[in-house]
């Protein structure tokens, strides 16, 4: 059981709280719970997060940094909301690295490498069976940020993280229905052609799976424009 200390905290303690509001806000996010463009008023979730304000900024300069909010001087911190082509051009990103690392793959695995991404599939599909949405979620994106990472590019294994968790983020402002992520099931076909030596399939794999993602994304955000009340109330 954790105790708490009566002397002042340890940095590490303030450390620890910034990392909660992280993760706070970060699975409010992947959980589709914040709506594109909502303002986080610094004030308000200080007030929330029971934290100084100092505290609140550095969070909220972290999730700016990668991409996870949008910081605007004198303005605040805003859920993004991306246009329909700005959620293009980042799938379109992923479609032509992510053929690279299906190239350099194809037929290349090790036994160890299909060790890791099958015990690494099994735990998406635990996570999606036990409804751990944002988990199941940082898990799928995970899985191709495991493929750069075997494809021995630490350059690119940060790239792809970055546009990994952009489309993530998209995914959860517009489409954030359970279980319609990356598919653990389409993962595994991956693999299975990979394993295969098959590069006309396992490039047509990846290629079907990130289109889909995108498209569903898409229709989604061409549907949910009735979510704003101004064209809801006109006329
Ligand atoms: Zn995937």
């Amino acid at each position: 059981m954790a105790t708490r200390p009566n002397t002042p905290p340890p940095a590490s303690d303030e450390d620890n709280v910034e990392d909660r509001i992280y993760a706070s806000i970060t699975t409010a996010l992947l959980e589709g719970r914040l709506r594109p463009g909502a303002q986080l008023v610094e004030r308000d979730l200080a007030a929330a997060f029971n934290c100084t304000r100092g505290a609140l900024r550095k969070v909220l300069a972290r999730l700016g940094f990668e991409g996870k909010l949008v910081l605007e001087a004198n303005r605040g911190a805003f859920v993004p909301a991306p246009s329909e082509e700005d959620v293009r051009q980042v799938y379109r990103a992923r479609q032509i690295v992510e053929a690279g690392i299906v190239t350099v793959l194809c037929g290349a695995l090790s036994s160890q490498d299909r060790r890791v991404l099958k015990a690494h599939i099994a735990s998406e599909k635990k996570a999606l069976k036990e409804g751990r949405v944002d988990e199941q979620v940082r898990l799928a994106g995970h899985f191709h940020v495991l493929l750069t990472q075997i494809a021995g590019s630490a350059e690119l294994q940060g790239f792809v993280a970055q546009l990994v968790a952009k489309t993530e983020l998209y995914k959860a402002l517009y489409d954030p229905s359970k279980g319609t992520t990356c598919s653990a099931d389409e993962h595994a076909q991956l693999i299975a052609a990979l394993d295969d030596g098959d590069l006309s399939a396992a490039l047509e794999a990846m290629r079907a799976h990130l289109a889909e993602l995108e498209e569903r994304v898409v229709t989604r955000m061409q549907t949910s424009a009735s979510d704003d009340p101004r064209a809801v109330f006109r006329g």
